[in-house]
């Protein structure tokens, strides 16, 4: 394993420590995960191949509400095809993303599996969204609706977006209302 444990930074915001928090892209090969993670990290979008982010996870901090967040967003980078490996990646983390294509349904049917998996085997205060990604395709190649993916998410409690990591399209308001369901349910009343 390559995560390292890192000193908590002070906010950039006021005296509040930053909160760190492991956030794990699943779904199957090829829906944007790695491009996800690109656009949002680093405002990037290779269109041609696979995007391959080099490194183990990205790192990005972000202030909500007042909370300094910092992410450390772990790739699945190919480990989705080989599915013994993923509890190793999910196992402890309080947030996911699932990420299927709108143009491919069984890239919905793997995230529902996905989702399913994520709530017999983790813990049940992991903070997930279901993201369909590709939604710049949706007008000429669409092949699960909005409907279809934002019902399946309401009848488990998850967030819920299409997003494009090809335009940018909701990729930071996805990361930041994650944040923002964390940092609700996590901070002691009162502050
Ligand atoms: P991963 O296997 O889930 O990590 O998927 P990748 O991020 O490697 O993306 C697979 C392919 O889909 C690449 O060719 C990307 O350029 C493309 N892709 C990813 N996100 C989008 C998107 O939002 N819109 C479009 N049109 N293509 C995308
Ligand atoms: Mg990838």
């Amino acid at each position: 394993m390559t995560q390292r444990s890192q000193p908590k930074q002070p906010s950039a915001a006021g005296g509040s420590k930053s909160k760190q928090i492991k956030l794990v892209l699943l779904g199957e090969s090829g829906v944007g995960k790695s491009s996800i993670a690109l656009r949002y990290v680093r405002g990037e979008f290779n269109e041609n191949g696979e995007a391959t982010i080099g490194a183990a996870f990205l790192t990005k901090t972000v202030n909500v509400r007042g909370q300094s967040v910092k992410f450390d967003i772990w790739d699945t980078a190919g480990q989705e095809r080989y599915h013994s490996l993923a509890p190793m990646y999910y196992r402890g983390a309080p947030a996911a993303i699932i990420v299927y294509d709108v143009t491919s349904t069984s890239s919905f049917t793997r995230a529902q599996a996905w989702i399913k998996e994520l709530l017999q085997q983790a813990n049940s205060q992991m903070v997930i969204c279901l993201a369909g990604n590709k939604a710049d395709m949706a007008s000429e190649k669409r092949a699960v609706s909005r409907e279809e993916g934002k019902d399946h998410a309401d009848e488990h409690g998850l967030l819920f977006t299409e997003t494009s990591a090809k335009t940018g399209l909701n990729v930071e308001d996805m990361f930041i209302n994650l944040a923002a369901k964390i940092v609700a349910t996590t901070m002691s009343p009162g502050n």
